[in-house]
């Protein structure tokens, strides 16, 4: 009786447990991907960061979007508008002041 009680519960737990081990590895290794893969880097070659966007995020929803070019990260983003201000500003001035 309890030999024919072992014969059959290991079998199926070993099963059981390959199955829940597999699931967890297989799971793991999927998310791993995805999560690397999917974020948006930065498009300044000597920065490269990542963006902190996924890639399926829409255009409307991110700040330093550049259309044609890519995604900046904040801080390039920011440097980006800083220089943009300073080129108009000096345009301004140097036509009117
Ligand atoms: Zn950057």
């Amino acid at each position: 009786m309890e030999l024919w009680l072992i014969k059959i519960a290991v079998p199926v737990l070993f099963v059981l447990l390959s199955f829940i081990l597999y699931d967890a590895v297989f799971r793991n290794r999927k998310e791993k991907t995805t999560k690397t893969n999917d974020k948006e880097m930065c498009i300044i070659p000597r920065c490269g960061r990542e963006t902190g966007y996924r890639k399926d995020t829409p255009v409307n929803k991110r700040n330093h979007y550049v259309r044609g070019a890519g995604q900046l990260c904040d801080k390039c983003g920011n440097e980006f508008l800083l220089d943009e201000y300073r080129k108009r500003k000096n345009a301004l001035e140097s036509a009117f002041g």
